[in-house]
């Protein structure tokens, strides 16, 4: 849910509504919706071409292939935005930052923080849990070089939308990298709601209290040309997490 709010701080009343499609109905709903998406035709491509050829380190898996639908707590109260499943992680595992160094990244920082049960990803069945915290992405089918076209964020731009709405308790989201802060906003503008002037401005560890009620936390994408550079270190990975949980709280 995306909820509007009065200048006043205090969350009101006042739903937004999708203006030409209404939100799906459950989040399981979403996800098969998700799962069996085909709107982009070089992405199809794409991820259908990977899922055939494979890496040689994963030779015997059977690929997902699909759209990576999100994953995580539906009560969740913290929302984590990254960019793009990977090629071998997400569209390999069927499960978002599942698979690959980024996702080592990510739980083990959500386990710290008491959002998952154990620190690892490795595949589906690994017994993962998470636990007031839900993980999507701004699009869900791996893109060539990790880079989405304009076009393809907007196609995507749909399931973004309706997970948030579906979501109705989420109070503060993290978002990972430029484009997925970005993204959050231009998906919230497209819904009718406000973002503050001026506009929020992504940065490592930036925090913005928007006007509809949720916290907004700026984090380095825990990529590898982040984490193998030194630009993003676990330290500083972790205190985006930190905030997050000071901000929520123990439950
Ligand atoms: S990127 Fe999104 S809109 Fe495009 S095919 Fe994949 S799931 Fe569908």
């Amino acid at each position: 849910m995306l909820a509007a709010q009065g200048m006043t701080g205090k969350r009101n009343t006042v739903l937004v509504h999708a203006t030409l499609l209404l939100p799906m109905r459950s989040l399981a709903v979403l996800n098969t919706a998700i799962a069996n998406c085909t709107t982009c035709a070089r992405l199809v491509n794409y991820r259908q071409s990977i899922a055939r050829t494979k890496r040689r380190q994963f030779m015997d898996w059977i690929y997902w292939g699909r759209p990576v639908p999100g994953f995580g707590d539906p009560q969740a109260r913290l929302y984590v935005l990254g960019l793009a499943p990977a090629a071998h992680g997400g569209n390999r595992t069927r499960r978002v930052f599942t698979g690959d160094r980024s996702g080592d990244w990510l739980y083990e920082a959500l386990h710290r923080h008491g959002f998952a049960n154990q620190a690892s990803s490795t595949h589906r069945g690994d017994g993962l849990a998470l636990t007031d915290c839900y993980v999507g992405a701004a699009v869900r089918c791996a893109p060539p070089g990790n880079k989405p076209a304009p076009d393809e964020f907007e196609h995507c731009r749909r399931f973004l939308r309706d997970e948030l709405h579906l979501l109705k308790k989420h109070r503060v989201v993290v978002a990972l990298g430029k484009i997925a802060f970005d993204h959050y906003l231009k998906t919230c503008r497209a819904e009718g709601l406000t973002p503050l002037s001026p506009t929020p401005k992504f940065g490592h560890g930036v925090a913005y209290r928007l006007p509809w009620g949720v916290m907004l936390l700026g984090s380095y994408h825990p990529s590898q040309q982040n984490t193998f550079t030194g630009k993003l270190t676990r330290p500083m990975f972790h205190s985006v997490f930190a905030q997050a949980r000071r901000e929520l709280g123990r439950r």
